[in-house]
């Protein structure tokens, strides 16, 4: 039973002003794994002051010594791998594996991405007389979900150390474990005192008082659009910077020149990876209408190959995080049905002899069409579209029918052609033939799915101002 009951502000862990305890469900079998103290206004209050109060000293040090004190969490970090991995998968379910191979890894890649862009990022411009200056924006708030815990937590705050800001991280109240490890590693790299704060809690209580401060300069916020609206909303007032990684419905195009084993294959896999709760899932996939049978077999071996069970024992999936995510899921997969989409595989209930735990059946529709409810909302389950094209135009026309814009995918034989797709669809990353990762690539969306960019050097400028000093040198002595 893990117990964090208390906030880190100012370099101290220290009580919450109103002590508050909230359960957290360990996903893999329903019950209580831990308690974490819930904050309030009050919290955030003293968390904002004390960032305020740091980045007087943390935004004039040096490049060297940003780049000393990530090195020195970086150290940490690999000591504590093995607990950071272990946790993410009590507190939402990530098989052993995945939370090793993975999302761990994903917090340590960040904190290694920011120390080689901040080697060589360019804070000064000059352009004759006028120099321009990027400086960092002040003191931010970081709101994170719970489904890429440590990599959401991870890619904000690396960057946001690296150029010189202070801030207060608020993690997910449903996965907060990663979140406390987190911090302990930062406390034990010995990030000065009030340069990271973390307080605990819920959107209204926590999330609401941290997007609305008049003393934060900027919100960066992952999570649903929903919440992601009333955080603009909330910080319209005091009309600070506000970044946004939201929801997605991916369109993943599989072109008739494809390889479709490796095409259908891996994109079933990807939505299966993490139980279908990662926001660039391609949970559309698209394919020549005249090849759906052979798409289908595919589709049906490869979900039929995902063993669903305990995630510290040797499963490919574990549980969905909740029971509201685990009903809201189920909910969906009726639907899709009572729709007319054909149920390949999967389907509504727990699979079989898992009766305890959020455990929800790999699912695989096909003949979907794209006004069909699971082919327009976010399921974030292990739940995959699949719909039929006549021609490219309308695949595109399709992939781009949706309010959201963060990933796209297409696979395709001829790589020009492929190319020619993946330049017409508006998402903010385009995946070309099953490429994997890139930390330095560019992350988040057009349309409904975000404001800015998170990863590599684009996150830098997310917590940068431009200042142009003109005058700043005298103009050169005419011939
Ligand atoms: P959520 O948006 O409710 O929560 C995300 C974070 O925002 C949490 O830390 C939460 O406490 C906080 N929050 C909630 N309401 C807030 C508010 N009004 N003001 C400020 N902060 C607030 O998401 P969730 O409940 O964790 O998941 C629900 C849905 O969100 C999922 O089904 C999925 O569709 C989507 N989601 C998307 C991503 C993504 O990476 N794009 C990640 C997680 C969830």
């Amino acid at each position: 039973m893990r117990e964090y009951m208390k906030f880190y502000i100012d370099g101290k862990w220290v009580d919450p002003v109103t002590p508050k305890s909230l359960d957290v469900i360990n996903p893999a079998n329903e019950e209580v794994c831990g308690h974490i103290s819930i904050g309030t206004a009050a919290d955030v209050d003293l968390a904002v002051a004390a960032a305020k109060k740091a980045f007087e000293t943390w935004s004039q040090t040096t490049r060297e010594q940003r780049i000393e004190v990530l090195e020195r969490i970086i150290v940490e970090y690999q000591k504590r791998y093995e607990d950071m991995a272990k946790a993410i998968t009590e507190e939402m379910g990530a098989p052993s594996w995945l939370a090793q191979r993975a999302q761990a890894a994903m917090g340590i890649g960040h904190l290694q991405t920011a120390v080689a862009v901040l080697k060589n990022y360019r804070f000064e411009e000059d352009r004759g007389t006028t120099k321009l200056v990027k400086e960092p924006i002040g003191v931010c708030g970081f709101i994170t979900p719970w489904n890429w815990p440590v990599n959401q937590i991870a890619c904000k705050v690396a960057p946001a150390l690296a150029t010189g800001c202070t801030m207060v991280l608020k993690p997910s109240e449903v996965a907060p474990f990663s979140g406390y490890i987190w911090t302990e590693i930062l406390h034990a790299a010995g990030v000065p005192a009030g340069v990271y704060n973390m307080v605990n809690g819920d959107g209204p209580g926590v999330g609401v008082a941290l997007s609305s401060h008049p003393d934060v300069d900027m919100v960066s916020f992952t999570g649903s659009t929903r919440a992601g609206i009333e955080v603009a909303k909330n910080a319209a007032p005091t009309v600070k910077r506000v970044h946004q990684e939201l929801g997605g419905k991916s369109p993943n195009i599989i072109l008739d020149d494809a390889d479709f084993q490796k095409a259908v294959s891996g994109g079933v896999g990807s939505v299966m990876m993490n139980s279908g709760q990662s926001c660039n899932a391609p949970t559309r996939m698209l394919v020549p209408g005249k090849r759906m049978d052979e798409v289908i077999a595919i589709a049906k071996a490869t979900a039929e190959a995902h063993d669903v069970g305990d995630p510290n024992g040797n499963h490919r999936m574990g549980p969905v995080v909740s029971e509201v995510q685990w009903t809201k899921i189920q909910g969906l997969i009726e639907k899709g049905i009572a729709e007319g989409a054909t149920l390949v595989t999967g389907g509504p209930g727990r699979p079989e002899g898992l009766d305890k735990g959020y455990y929800v059946k790999p699912t695989v529709f096909a003949n979907v069409t794209n006004d069909m409810t699971i082919a327009k909302e976010e399921i974030f389950g292990p739940v995959i579209s699949i719909l039929g094209y006549e021609t490219v135009d309308e695949a595109v026309k399709v992939g781009n029918d949706t309010e959201y814009g963060l990933a796209a995918y297409v696979s395709g034989g001829d790589l020009e052609a492929a190319r020619k797709v993946a330049s017409r669809l508006r998402a903010g990353q385009v995946n070309i033939n099953g490429a994997g990762p890139d930390m330095m690539a560019p992350f988040g969306g057009f349309k409904m799915s975000g404001n800015g960019r998170e990863w590599g050097d684009h996150a830098f400028g997310e917590f940068l101002e431009t200042k142009a000093i003109l005058g700043n040198s005298a103009p050169a002595a005419a011939e």
